[in-house]
């Protein structure tokens, strides 16, 4: 097992990467400042439930922590005010106070709602992550926690760092082969914004990681968190940097909302977006020939590189604009200017962002 730390100042924490990190979570988490015989409340979903909340709780509990827990349903629609008002009511109920720490086991989904409930609950507890999917590599880590409003995805959010990010790769081998995707498109934004070694290396060994290669696996999550770690750690608030973690996302999120979050996961999205965004850039003349090895690489990881059903640009172009990263309704993008190297671009005109998303079909 591998360990990388973010580093920001007392806010700093270590990311455990590895098989067989979850059994021993306990330990982590009193290295981690959570002492035993605090209350843990564990937050999980309908479908990780059945295989990892049992050994979990009792993993917990051995070390001596309280534990209670609570399901969420499966999916992008647990991210609701509704849903964490739930959340709240069970935490006040079985009495969790300024002491407890909360435990998100599973996705991003499961990350982020649980996040923003351990930011909000008595302004702030504790929180530790214990991602069970490959995309939670990026949303474990960075403290951005958030849930969804029907007008605008993560839109009411907060920042609140993990404790600890505790990553089994074990878990990783249920996951559907959608999701395994899914989560390879934000490895490959990794190394598309920042290093082009990495997207080679991950060209080289697509059917390894693939076939859940332990070794590989783990090298390219703690590849990919590097890059979260080096950004994060120069700008824990989007400042400036940090929003070129948000290559394809711009695009993705009009994608995911004009689909009601369903037909189209976040990975899809955003592939299909960095595809977008690649085609973008050589249109405006920023980058040469990145479009096509952008498809390539995605491909050979089962990603989407094109919208599956007609969208009204119109209304593509709405959402984009209400993105929260534009300031007063301008298009803002982070396009790339080669293979590993993107940058953000304010102002873009109207036109050819049209001119992409018109041409964004098989
Ligand atoms: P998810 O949490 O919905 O998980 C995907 C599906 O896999 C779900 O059905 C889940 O129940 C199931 N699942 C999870 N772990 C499993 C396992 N080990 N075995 C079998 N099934 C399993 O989705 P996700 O793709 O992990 O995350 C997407 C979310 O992450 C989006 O809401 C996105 O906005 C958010 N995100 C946040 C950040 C951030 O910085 N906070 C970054 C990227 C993405
Ligand atoms: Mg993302």
């Amino acid at each position: 097992m591998k360990c990388l730390t973010v580093e920001l100042g007392e806010r700093s924490y270590p990311i455990w990467i590895g098989p067989g990190v979850r059994q021993k979570l306990a330990d982590l988490l009193q290295q981690a400042g959570i002492a035993p015989g605090r209350k843990l409340f564990v937050v999980t979903d309908q479908n990780i439930a059945p295989l990892y909340l049992e050994d979990t709780v009792q993993l917990l509990t051995e070390g001596g922590y309280a534990v209670h827990h609570f399901i969420v349903p499966a999916g992008e629609e647990a991210k609701s005010l509704a849903i964490y008002e739930q959340i709240m009511t069970e935490a006040l109920t079985i009495g969790l106070d300024r002491k407890s720490a909360f435990l998100a086991l599973g996705g991003g989904v499961v990350g982020d709602l649980t996040g923003f409930a351990a930011a909000t609950y008595m302004r702030g507890v504790a929180f530790v992550q214990v991602p069970t999917t490959l995309l939670a590599h990026d949303s474990s880590v960075g403290g951005k926690v958030a849930v969804n409003h029907p007008l605008g995805k993560n839109i009411i959010g907060a920042f609140h760092q993990p404790k600890l990010v505790a990553y089994d790769t074990n878990a990783l081998t249920t996951l559907p082969p959608r999701e395994v995707a899914s989560g390879f498109a934000e490895v490959i934004k990794h190394g598309l914004i920042w290093d082009a070694s990495f997207v080679t290396w991950l060209e080289e060994n697509a059917d390894g990681l693939q076939a859940f290669d332990h070794e590989l696996l783990q090298a390219a999550l703690l590849r990919a968190c590097s890059v979260k770690v080096a950004v994060v750690s120069q700008d824990e608030r989007e400042q400036g940097l940090r929003a070129i973690l948000n290559l394809g996302h711009t695009f993705g999120h009009a994608f995911e909302a004009l689909t009601g979050y369903k037909g189209i996961n976040h990975g899809e999205a955003v592939a299909i977006g960095m595809v977008a965004a690649a085609r973008l850039a050589e249109r405006l003349g920023l980058a040469e020939n990145i479009s096509e090895r952008t498809v390539r690489v995605l491909r050979q990881y089962r990603l989407p590189v094109a919208l599956p059903v007609p969208l009204d640009v119109d209304e593509m172009l709405d959402v984009m604009r209400r993105d929260k990263k534009g300031e007063g309704g301008k298009l803002v993008f982070v396009l790339p200017t080669a293979i590993g190297k993107v940058d953000i671009y304010k102002n873009i005109e109207e036109e050819p962002v049209r001119a992409v998303l018109a041409e964004l079909y098989e």
